[in-house]
């Protein structure tokens, strides 16, 4: 079933790693409301099945009142028809999650958080600036499940140079402890253009130690698979069969909406961007006119986002699948290009699906990059 994505553009502190789009200023909360509900009345017939699963991504969605989630629900809910179980997140941060935040949401059909933990630490949610402290991100948990929220996911972040190993194994101990169903924990990356990597470019702050990181995710999955995690994707584990229904889903292909400054949607052939920026996305919309550049994908730019997508799962990638919908050339080409990978024990090729070995996992992304498949080698 498609999805919907929703992305609020504003944040109470920029954090210091962070490249998304959003905005520190609150002052447009009410008219971006009013544009995302105009987006998706814009939108409406670009999905005609029931939807499955709604998503409000960010930034950070928290900081929208109820009565604001109220009316994008409204809208929504005259427009599309919502399957009676569709998973529907919020992403929130701890400091937002106060006793009348979760009764207000409580009232509304939000069924799942996914909280902005990161550490469990004082000092590193100050080094990451973060606006929450230690003891936010402890008890937004406790608040969230006691108040009928069960379905939980909550990141966490490693291989950044304040988390030694055993702080690290501390914050997996806790998170194991609060028996949520999901987990997503990522690597630091440090992205162009943000305070982290301008501190680092000033010598201020030290660069990302790859070992470190490294070996921070096999304690990772180490720890979560005993605690009774599936490890279902690079950076997502979920109790048995609790996984993300909404990103399962865009890693599937399956279609959803993008609504909002900088979301991206997709239909199985077209992909759409909306413009990463608050005030043009106010103004295109104001005037009713959609705010987003058109991407049509070729089969190169489908095969290589289902090779992206698909091998950092742990069903794989499907070679039946290639051969059906993209034809033999792509399928002799991939098995030519993951022998290496094979003999290395990185990848396993089990019953016609491609496999990430523990070891694999840590150069997900490279081994992709070798399937990916340019359209000029096969001219
Ligand atoms: S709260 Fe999330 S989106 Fe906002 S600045 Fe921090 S990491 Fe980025």
């Amino acid at each position: 079933m498609p999805g919907i994505y929703i992305h609020i553009p504003f944040c109470k502190k920029a954090c210091t790693y962070c490249d998304f789009h959003f905005s520190t200023s609150l002052k447009y909360v009410d008219e971006m409301t009013d544009a995302i509900c105009k987006e998706i009345l814009l939108k409406k017939n670009r999905i005609t099945d029931q939807v499955g699963s709604i998503y409000f991504g960010g930034g950070t969605p928290s900081v929208l009142p109820a009565k604001n989630f109220e009316k994008i629900f409204d809208t929504i809910t005259k427009n599309f028809s919502v399957a009676s179980d569709a998973e529907i997140t919020i992403e929130a941060n701890p400091d937002d999650l106060n006793a009348m935040k979760i009764a207000e949401l409580r009232k509304l059909p939000v069924n799942r958080f996914s909280i902005g933990i990161q550490s469990f630490f004082e000092e590193d949610l100050i080094w990451m600036n973060r606006a929450h402290n230690a003891a936010e991100a402890e008890d937004c948990i406790k608040r969230s499940q006691d108040s009928g929220f069960e379905n939980l996911s909550i990141d966490l972040i490693y291989g950044y140079p304040l988390l030694t190993d055993s702080k690290w194994l501390s914050n997996l101990r806790k998170a194991i402890e609060f028996q949520t169903p999901h987990v997503s924990a990522y690597s630091l990356t440090v992205e162009p253009k943000t305070a982290l990597a301008s501190a680092i470019k000033k010598g201020q702050q030290p660069p990302v130690n790859d070992e470190q990181s490294a070996a921070q995710f096999i304690t990772l999955i180490d720890q979560l698979k005993s605690g009774g995690f599936e490890h279902y994707e690079i950076s997502n584990f979920s109790q048995p069969g609790k996984y993300a229904i909404h990103n399962t889903n865009y890693w599937r292909g399956i279609p959803y909406l993008g609504i909002g400054p900088s979301a991206h949607g997709f239909d199985g052939h077209i992909r759409y961007l909306n413009l990463a920026n608050n005030a043009l996305y106010l103004q295109h919309l104001q005037q009713s006119k959609l705010a987003e550049t058109v991407e049509v994908l070729d089969e190169y730019d489908r095969f290589n986002e289902y090779i992206m997508t698909s091998l950092r799962t742990m069903w794989g990638t499907d070679l039946t699948k290639i051969a059906a919908d993209f034809g033999a050339h792509f399928l002799g080409d991939t098995l030519k290009a993951v022998k290496p990978f094979i003999e290395k024990q990185w990848l396993l090729n089990r019953d016609e699906h491609l496999i990430l070995t523990q070891e694999g996992k840590l150069f997900a992304d490279y081994i992709a990059s070798e399937l990916f498949l340019i359209k000029d080698d096969h001219l």
